[in-house]
């Protein structure tokens, strides 16, 4: 058997998009036949140069069309977010690679779906903001998505093992990021540089905020909730520090799976990639003729309140997880701009998760004005 498959790599330039482009340089079959970035055209014209794909896509209409790209032989270079939807959902893409950050993700990842493709997806904020649309459409459409984040991605291959109703439980890993062992007084001073400085994964900046904050965790959790169809009550959360286990499914007999692998998105990545097969790869396989200890601590809701802002949106759904992404995405950023403090990222999130006017069964334009509330909302913690 050889492997054939034409993918769309939506955020090539980021971390994920970037991990994508060094499975497909390790992985015979995989063909890149487009990518796209926002800000780093560089990047994306050395990516467009070496994998040469019929499109090339500047998602930032203004800068893409201020930058002077050199002769792409065989890419057509195209502006704006729109094309981005185009390119999702075209005949000869067989996989789109879902890997912008935020909800700039959900367009291109909703035309995916549309299309009936199958999306290999990192871009967890679609699955936040509209999961109840985004699994309908696909029912619909045929479309398969497969999950990117390395903690679904185990769980996935751990659901192998049995039938959906013999699941008692999905237990996801967290690192605890690097403020695991801080206390609430420690927390208070938390800097950008420190919560920049991940433990054990290299990753976008807005992941790993998220992931020091445990908002990254919560956000899990709503993705669990809808790639596996689980009750928010069969899904919880485990401190692993070593983030070797990245998570782990427990059926109705007592029996608990596990996947097991270094600390590398270019695994998971892969996986989705190759769906249904696995072929040999760059990932970096673990060691077990060093010693090495495996730990597992129950999360402290206490100091990460976050957690329980996950739980809260997959079991309220409608219109909440569109609040909570659209609070903390522009939360994250007034953290960055140091326009907030660290711990009023999650103190913002509740309120503003508290004050919304809760709609039950949202359409997508009352998604997007949940969303638009939410930011607005976020301003008032700003400092002047
Ligand atoms: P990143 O910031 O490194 O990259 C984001 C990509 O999106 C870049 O290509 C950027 O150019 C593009 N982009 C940014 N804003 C855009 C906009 N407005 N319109 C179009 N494109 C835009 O982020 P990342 O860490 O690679 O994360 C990407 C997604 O994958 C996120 O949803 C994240 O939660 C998820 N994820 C990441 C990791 C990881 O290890 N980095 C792990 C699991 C899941
Ligand atoms: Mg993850």
């Amino acid at each position: 058997m050889t492997l054939s498959k034409n993918i769309a790599i939506l955020g090539s330039t980021g971390s994920i998009g970037q991990s994508a482009l060094d499975v497909v340089r390790a992985v015979d079959g995989l063909n890149v036949v487009a990518i796209s970035g926002y800000q780093n055209l560089e990047l994306l014209v050395r990516q467009a140069q070496e994998f040469k794909p019929q499109y090339l896509v500047a998602a930032d209409a203004d800068a893409g069309r201020e930058f002077d790209f050199p002769d792409l032989p065989g890419t057509e270079v195209l502006y704006g977010s729109d094309e981005l939807e185009r390119i999702a959902g075209l005949p000869d893409v067989d996989i789109v690679l879902a890997a912008i950050v935020g909800i700039a993700g959900l367009p291109s990842t909703y035309a995916a779906v549309e299309a009936g493709k199958t999306i290999a997806l990192a871009n967890k904020e679609t699955l936040v903001v509209a999961g109840h649309l985004i699994t309908e459409l696909a029912e619909r459409s045929g479309a398969t998505i497969l999950p990117v984040d390395s903690e679904h991605g185990a769980v996935f291959q751990a659901l192998k093992s049995g039938k959906h109703s013999e699941v008692s439980r999905i237990i996801l890993t967290a690192s605890g990021g690097p403020f695991r062992d801080f206390t609430a007084a420690q927390m208070k001073a938390v800097t950008v540089e420190q919560a920049l400085a991940h433990p054990t994964w290299d990753m976008g900046q807005k992941i790993t905020i998220d992931s020091a904050t445990m908002m990254n965790k919560a956000l899990e959790v709503i993705e669990a909730k809808w790639l596996f169809a689980a009750s928010p009550g069969q899904i919880e959360v485990v401190i692993h520090p070593q983030s070797v286990i990245h998570s782990l499914v427990e059926f109705v007999d007592g029996s608990t799976l596990a996947q097991l692998s270094p600390p590398d998105m270019m695994l998971p990545i892969q996986y989705a990639l190759t769906y249904p097969d696995r072929v040999a790869g760059p990932s970096p396989k673990l060691d077990l003729t060093q010693a090495m200890n495996l730990e597992f601590l129950p999360p402290d809701i206490e100091r990460f309140p976050a957690l329980e802002l996950g739980f809260d949106v997959a079991r309220f759904g409608g219109s909440t997880g569109a609040v909570l992404n659209a609070a903390n995405e522009a939360a994250v950023r007034a953290f960055l701009n140091q326009e907030i403090s660290y711990t009023d990222i999650v103190a913002s999130c509740r309120e503003i998760l508290d004050q919304h006017n809760f709609e039950p069964h949202p359409t997508m334009p009352q998604l997007i004005a949940a969303d638009q509330w939410a930011r607005q909302e976020m301003s008032k913690w700003m400092v002047a």
